[in-house]
């Protein structure tokens, strides 16, 4: 039979269905409904007890993009769209919406790694630069006979995109506002070795760290990834920052990151002095990617830190002589004060990561004077409106108080309180 006889034969076949339809009065199992649903298996190497998202070894494709294909491949598809989260018993899966499909057909789901994180804006994540979009695809069949209402779970092979862009469905619309055209945010998730992760002018490059001749993709780190949107969502909101990292260095080994074993990656760490504005940057990052896998509801707010800190507490063996070093990942537990700089490398005109970290987090989630993202989009957009500012806990003051005003709860919260108790308030 070839092409256009089977057509004629489906043709043939649907009429005869539509008929019995009919002629077997209301029959609800007449025409079967399919819902189809996409989940990504995965393998994150920075979970940490206690962390709420993002943390089992499947999980929903979240708001990716699908399309439904019915019969032949080159026929346009029956659905498009993006996938929402619906719970299946207790399982969360991301399914199409119910689709009036025939019987006796066989369909394909097609999903990418294009994320809707807000109306109209999307996040592409491509596997490194020179390929395009990747699809999947799994084909079902519905049965002969119908059966009533079917529902159909494609379980797609992790890849390190799929990884990355599962992180991208946890970046909210409340940090990215609509808009009324679609605007696409590009991420590489796998770039070749030995590329660093990096946001370059707003485009995210995931690459991973060579150690001892082994090599670690950081898109199975949803730490690195979530810190590299993070740039992303600023760029584009309220732009960037001066990043400093070589002034106000420090030859302590509490307060520099000698530790890390990767010369090329030993630039700035949790833990190390940098210029304020590096580290508000960096420890923005932080802040956000932890709560992309964390409740703010909760008591804790652990982050799984990727690179090897120095800590003066410390009684570890990761490092064969070494026990004041912590290994990746090293738990960091965002709702705890460190006061690293006042504990350990006090100097002028300098921040620490890990201080910044927790102060971030404190004021988005840890008071009733709660900033909400549009507040930090605001403050920090009326701190810096043409980017490339060297930022401060004096600009940021300043800012509060001009754009909420100097008696908002919010701006004496961070003076008064926030600022305070993590020892960020330093010229
Ligand atoms: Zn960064």
């Amino acid at each position: 039979m070839n092409r256009q006889q089977l057509r004629c034969l489906r043709v043939f076949l649907a009429l005869a269905v539509l008929l019995l339809g009919f002629g077997s009065a209301r029959d609800a199992h007449a025409i079967n409904n399919m819902r189809l649903c996409a989940r990504f298996t995965t393998s994150y190497h920075d979970i940490r007890s206690g962390q709420d998202y993002l943390i089992n070894s499947v999980e929903p494709a979240t708001r990716h993009y699908a399309e439904v294909h019915t019969g032949f491949s080159n026929q346009p598809p029956v659905w498009t769209g993006h996938l929402t989260d619906t719970f299946v018993g207790s399982n969360l899966y991301a399914c199409t919406p119910w689709l009036p499909i025939g019987p006796f057909s066989q369909h394909t789901l097609w999903v990418t790694n294009l994320v809707l994180v807000a109306p109209h804006k999307l996040i592409i994540v491509y596997p490194n630069q020179s390929s395009g979009s990747q699809w999947h695809t799994q084909t079902f069949s519905t049965p002969a006979n119908p059966i009533g209402d079917s529902e159909f779970n494609a379980t797609f092979a992790g890849t390190p995109s799929d990884h990355v862009s599962l992180v991208a469905t946890r970046v909210g619309p409340s940090f990215i506002p609509n808009t009324s055209s679609d605007i696409y945010y590009t991420t590489y998730a796998d770039v070749p070795a030995p590329g660093l992760s990096q946001t370059v002018g707003g485009t995210v490059y995931i690459g991973s760290i060579t150690v001892n001749g082994v090599t670690d993709k950081d898109a199975y780190w949803r730490s690195v990834v979530g810190h590299e949107m993070s740039h992303q969502v600023a760029h584009f909101m309220w732009g960037d920052w001066a990043n400093p990292y070589d002034v106000n260095t420090s030859s302590l080994p509490a307060c520099n990151c000698d530790q890390v074993e990767v010369v090329g990656d030993q630039k700035h760490c949790l833990n190390s002095l940098e210029g304020q504005s590096a580290a508000r940057t960096e420890a923005w990052g932080h802040s956000f990617s932890a709560q992309m896998v964390n409740l703010p509801t909760d008591s804790t707010a652990p982050f799984g830190y990727y690179k090897r800190v120095y800590d003066p507490q410390a009684n570890e063996t990761c490092v064969a002589g070494h026990p004041q070093v912590r290994c990746p990942p090293v738990t960091a537990d965002a709702v705890l004060h460190f006061n690293w700089m006042e504990g350990y490398c006090n100097t002028a005109n300098a921040g620490i990561e890990v201080d910044w970290f927790a102060f971030f987090y404190q004021l988005s989630n840890k008071t009733p004077d709660r900033w909400s993202p549009g507040t930090f989009w605001n403050v920090f957009y009326t701190e810096c409106p043409a980017g490339g500012c060297n930022v401060t806990w004096s600009s940021l003051v300043t800012a509060a108080t001009t754009f909420l005003g100097p008696t908002n709860p919010k701006t004496l919260y961070m003076v008064n309180t926030a600022g305070d108790q993590n020892g960020v308030n330093h010229l």
